[in-house]
């Protein structure tokens, strides 16, 4: 990580109820490089905090109205701020005031009379040490993101698909409700990259995982990327004819996209053949059963002449053409 902390033009909001402390803040901080807002009690704190997002609070402690305990609570429970680091200013050796500004969630504090010297260090520090922790977390955001999402489609990620579905599993068999799966494989698709080139192919996979991703529209649904060309649909409380009107449907998307295939032999335009299953889980079983059932009945609709949707029918250990209708 590439840390730039750039302290100076920070927003400096000093809140106090006298106006001469104010002012004597301003030009101290001024001097620095800092840029500030004032506010004269807690409520217009509050509302300048909301306005300005800035990137310290210097708050009195003994304010009328409302005081800086109450100011530093609120201003912590606003979203925007949840990383800005409040400075307490309290009275000298007064202990049960610092003792309740730390409470609070004040992150330090000054005495008064001022120090200047030390006041002007920990503002400094205070800065620093938010934009740290915002770039740290901004960081550990995006490796979170890289370690599931498939860097080619942009959906989840073969890790990312294997988590969610155990976690879902496990979710299933408690509620005793049926969880599907669909898995979905490009149709002749080395051909395809033969005929258009490799960097085509990728286009054609992202055009798909996004037609895909467009089609499943519940929030508990998952798209991954299931290895080269084959995606996965987990569909949680899905029962098998839920999971193959949208299997029906993503295959039509699909087709929708018309992009040429000319190679196909069964089509113009690049299809996909996907097998469906479902299952109520057991408790303590596994999911892999489930998977192995939809590879089945994916591995099935490619032999029957793929283009097509079929379901693992568990009774009868078969799979059930679904798409297109045969005669
Ligand atoms: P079928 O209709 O039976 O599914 O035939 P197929 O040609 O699609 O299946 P096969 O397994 O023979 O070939 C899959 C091809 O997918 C081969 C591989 O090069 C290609 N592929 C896998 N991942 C990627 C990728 O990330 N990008 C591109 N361009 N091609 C990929
Ligand atoms: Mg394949
Ligand atoms: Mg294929």
């Amino acid at each position: 990580m590439n840390a730039v902390l750039q302290t100076d033009q920070s927003l400096v909001l000093i809140v106090d109820d006298e106006p001469f402390i104010r002012t004597q803040l301003r030009l101290s901080l001024q001097c620095e490089g800092y840029r500030i807002a004032e506010a004269q009690d807690g409520r217009e704190a509050l509302t300048v905090f909301e306005k300005l997002h800035p990137d310290i609070v210097l708050l009195d402690a003994i304010m009328p109205d409302m005081d800086g305990f109450d100011c530093c609570t609120q201003l912590q429970s606003l979203d925007c701020g949840k990383y800005t680091p409040i400075l307490m200013i309290t009275g000298l050796e007064d202990r049960e005031s610092v003792d309740r500004a730390f409470e609070v969630g004040a992150i330090d504090y000054v005495t008064k009379p001022i120090h200047w010297p030390v006041l002007r260090q920990r503002v400094r520090r205070l800065i620093q040490q938010s934009q740290l922790q915002q770039q740290l977390e901004s960081a550990n955001r995006e490796l979170q993101r890289l370690v599931t999402i498939d860097e080619l489609t942009q959906v989840a990620n073969r890790r990312r698909f294997e988590e969610y579905c155990a976690q879902e599993w496990q979710r299933m068999a408690r509620e005793q409700l049926p969880l599907s799966l669909i898995l979905c494989d490009v149709d002749f698709f080395k051909s395809y990259n033969d005929t258009y080139g490799h960097q085509a192919g990728d286009r054609c996979l992202q055009e798909i995982a996004k037609a895909i991703k467009n089609t499943v529209k519940r929030p508990a649904d998952l798209v991954a990327r299931y290895g080269g060309e084959e995606f996965a649909v987990i569909l949680p409380t899905t029962n098998p004819e839920g999971a193959i009107v949208l299997a029906e449907t993503i295959c039509s998307a699909v087709k929708i996209l018309e992009i040429p295939h000319c190679n196909s032999l069964v089509s113009s335009y690049v299809t996909i053949t996907a097998g469906v299953s479902t299952e109520i889980p057991e408790p303590n079983s596994d999911f892999q059963a489930m998977i192995t059932a939809a590879d089945r009945a994916l591995y099935q609709a490619k032999t029957e002449g793929r283009d097509r949707v079929k379901h693992y029918n568990k009774q009868s250990s078969s799979t059930i053409p679904i798409y297109p209708f045969l005669p």
